[in-house]
Order: structure tokens, then C-alpha cells, then sequence
């Protein structure tokens, strides 16, 4: 893996939206796949990898707050704590800061979301010393930091690739960036020279009935406060653990159920599930018949809608239909009962071969065609077309699954 940054990789700036990484991911990748370019599978690698970040909004805010490895990232981000307290202003101002946010998962459950929740989280954040006001000590005994000379930073060269080189500027390990460093015997008793103490904090996060899982809650000014800045924002990351009964799609709640063959045929009034709730659904269908693979669509017990709270989406309830085992025999009445057959029953028959078959199941049936479909894919030619119906899933070639084998 080359050193350089995802954005680099996709030749886009930092600031590009979803819409053009995506773009400048599908050019590139066309350009780069294995299929069309056999040079350029370690490229399309390194493309499809940055991608896999960039394209998802949590995961490249980490990406800009830390960089690849989720630790600090080394990169131009220095901390402009004390800037303006000093007054001389630092010479590198244009350099960009760090987004004033601090990303936490907040685990909760289907239920949390449907009705809404208040919780109260205890936590620490660091703010700044209040007995040397954040200084570190006497600001009259302070002296200028010798190993940056009193800048802060160090200059040094990074190697961006063969015989490339970028001027970078390094945070001053020995001040910390601050230019200045405040001898061992003045430096303040309660922070040690530290700048920050840690406070306890208790705070409150509000779910609404309706949110959705990865959305986001952001307490203004919650979060850490370095000496010299604002408090940085606590931001939460709503993360819904996976639910026994119901997978939410949008608005829409989609659960399973089985019925009787005579259920199908005749209808049903029965208590199924429970919602959200924990109330019981008496689910009733009394008119028409049911057909394998379909669904019924119950209005209005799915999910709140955030935007329109009262209102709700709906139920659809997947219906599997449990035909009887295969030693039952139905009797002669049963047939006469159905709707009689249309089609001819030995118009043809004369002079037909005869045969017969055993009944295999819906899985043995998948798993002989998924061989032979496997086959077929590995044969066609992946043209440009091929790739437009794909589209994202190409993203996974970086881990050496091809598409066909996904489930
Ligand atoms: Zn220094
Ligand atoms: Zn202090």
C-alpha cells in the first residue's frame, strides 16, 4: 500500500461530496479491474479499499479525524490551542483543523427507536486546568521551546513516492506545539503542566420515536475542551442491534409468519407476533386466497415516521406457507371441493412417453442451479454494461470474493 491519503487514491479533494467520490470511484475502478487490466489489481485494490471508507460518512470522519490506522493521525493536524493567547499568531494557519466533533457508538434496540428513548450516560471529558487557567503554569516564567525554536513544529520531508517529496510540518514533540515550554519547578501543582484536568459529566441524549440506525446525536459542546478553544461537540452514533422478529426497511417493518395450507386457502384470524410494544397482533385475513411468496402489507404498524411523528409505516408480514407432510393423502371429496382443473387432461396423451419425478426441495433445487450458475458467470465477458449492473459490489473484488459467490 502506497502512503498516500484515500483522497489521493481517488484523485478527489477533501471535500468532495458523496456524489463525485462515487463517480471518481467508478472511473477509476473501470479503469483499474483485473478483468480489463491485468496490471491493475494492486490499483484497483488500493482504489476499492479507499472507497470502502470514503463512502460511508461515519467511517470517513473517523478517516479524517484519525487517519487509516484509527490512532492519531500524523498528518498536518496540529492543535492551535494556544493560539491568540500568545498573540504572535502561527505562520501555518491554513493547515486544516481537525472536525470539532468526537464520534461515539450508542448501542441501542428496535424498541429504543420505535418509542423513543431519554438516557443519561456518565463520562469524562478533559477541559482546561482551572487553577493556572489552562496555561500550565506562570506564563512569566515561560520560555521559548528550544528543539523548534519556538515555532511549534518541526520541518521535515515526507515521502510521497519514488523520488517525491512533500515539505510537512510535524507537531514539536517537546512543547507539544506550543512554542514555549515552562521550566519542571514552575509548572502548575494541580495539572502538573498538563494544561487539562478531567471532569466527571453526566449528560442526556434524547432519542425520538422514529430514528434510525447510524443516525446521528449531537450534544453541542460536550465534548473535550483543550485550553484556548471551544468544547468540541459529543456527537453519538445511534448503532440498532439486531432485532428477533423484525428487520426494519425504512419506515417499513418486515417480519415472517407461517400459516396452514387451509389457512392460505380459507383464511385465518390468529395472534402471530407481538409489536414493538409488546402487545399481541391478532392478525386476520378472511377473504381470498393466500399464494406462496406473498406478503401481506399490514398499514400502519411499522415504524413512527421521524418526520411526521403519529404517522407510521407499515408491516409486511412474509407469509410461508406449511403445505402437509408428504404421507398425508387428501380424500376424493377435497378434490371435487376445488376449483376443477382446466387443463385437458390426456389430449395429448396418446403416444406420449410417460414419466414421473421425485420432489426435491425448494434448497436441493438452489443448489444444483447455483453450481451451473456459478459456471456461467465465470464465462461471461465482463463488459462495461456488466459493470454499470454491479456497480458497487465490485468494492468487494479487494477481498477476493467475486460477486456471483455473495448471498
Ligand atoms: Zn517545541
Ligand atoms: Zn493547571
Amino acid at each position: 500500500m502506497s502512503s498516500r491519503s484515500y483522497y489521493e487514491v481517488l484523485e478527489v479533494e477533501t471535500s468532495a461530496t458523496e456524489a463525485e467520490i462515487k463517480r471518481a470511484y467508478r472511473t477509476l475502478a473501470m479503469k483499474f479491474h483485473p478483468d480489463k487490466n491485468p496490471e491493475g489489481a494492486e490499483m484497483f485494490k488500493e482504489i476499492s479499499h479507499a472507497y470502502e471508507t470514503l463512502s460511508d460518512p461515519q467511517r470517513r470522519a473517523a478517516y479524517d479525524q484519525y487517519g487509516e490506522s484509527g490512532g492519531r493521525y500524523e498528518g498536518p493536524d496540529m492543535d492551535f490551542g494556544f493560539e491568540g493567547m500568545f498573540g504572535s499568531g502561527h505562520p501555518h494557519r491554513d493547515m486544516p483543523r481537525k472536525p470539532r466533533a468526537e464520534l461515539h457508538p450508542l448501542s441501542v434496540t428496535l424498541e429504543d427507536l420505535f418509542r423513543g428513548k431519554k438516557m443519561r450516560l456518565k463520562l469524562e471529558r478533559s477541559i482546561p486546568c482551572s487553577h493556572c487557567k489552562g496555561l500550565g503554569g506562570k506564563r512569566s516564567v515561560m520560555k521559548s521551546c528550544t528543539p523548534c525554536s519556538g515555532l511549534g513544529y518541526i520541518n521535515s520531508l515526507r515521502q510521497m513516492g519514488p523520488g517525491m517529496f512533500l515539505p510537512q510540518k510535524a507537531v514539536c514533540q517537546s512543547c507539544k506545539g506550543l512554542g514555549k515550554v515552562i521550566p519542571e519547578k514552575h509548572r502548575c501543582k494541580k495539572c502538573k503542566g498538563s494544561r487539562v484536568k478531567t471532569e466527571a459529566d453526566t449528560v442526556e441524549i434524547k432519542i425520538d420515536p422514529g430514528m434510525s440506525d447510524r443516525q446521528k446525536v449531537i450534544l453541542k459542546g460536550k465534548g473535550d475542551q483543550a485550553p484556548g478553544e471551544e468544547a468540541q461537540d459529543l456527537v453519538f452514533v445511534l448503532d440498532q442491534k439486531a432485532h428477533a422478529t423484525f428487520v426494519r426497511i425504512g419506515d417499513d417493518l418486515v417480519a415472517e409468519g407461517e400459516i396452514d395450507l387451509a389457512e392460505a386457502l380459507c383464511g385465518f384470524s390468529r395472534v402471530m407476533l407481538n409489536d414493538l410494544k409488546g402487545n399481541p397482533l391478532l392478525v386476520t385475513h378472511q377473504t381470498g386466497v393466500i399464494r406462496p411468496g406473498e406478503v401481506l402489507c399490514i398499514h400502519n404498524e411499522g415504524m413512527p415516521r421521524a418526520k411526521r411523528p403519529g404517522d407510521r409505516g407499515d408491516l409486511l408480514l412474509k407469509l410461508h406457507i406449511k403445505f402437509p407432510e408428504s404421507g398425508w393423502t387428501p380424500s376424493p371429496a377435497l378434490r371435487s371441493m376445488l376449483p376443477a382443473t382446466k387443463r385437458p387432461a390426456d389430449k395429448d396423451a396418446e403416444g406420449a412417453e410417460m414419466v414421473t419425478g421425485r420432489p426435491i426441495s425448494a434448497n436441493e433445487f438452489a443448489m444444483r442451479t447455483s453450481q451451473s450458475s456459478q459456471s456461467r458467470h465465470a464465462h461471461a465477458d465482463r463488459d462495461e454494461d456488466m459493470f454499470e449492473d454491479y456497480g458497487d459490489d465490485y468494492a468487494d473484488y479487494s477481498h477476493g470474493v467475486p460477486e456471483c459467490q455473495q448471498q
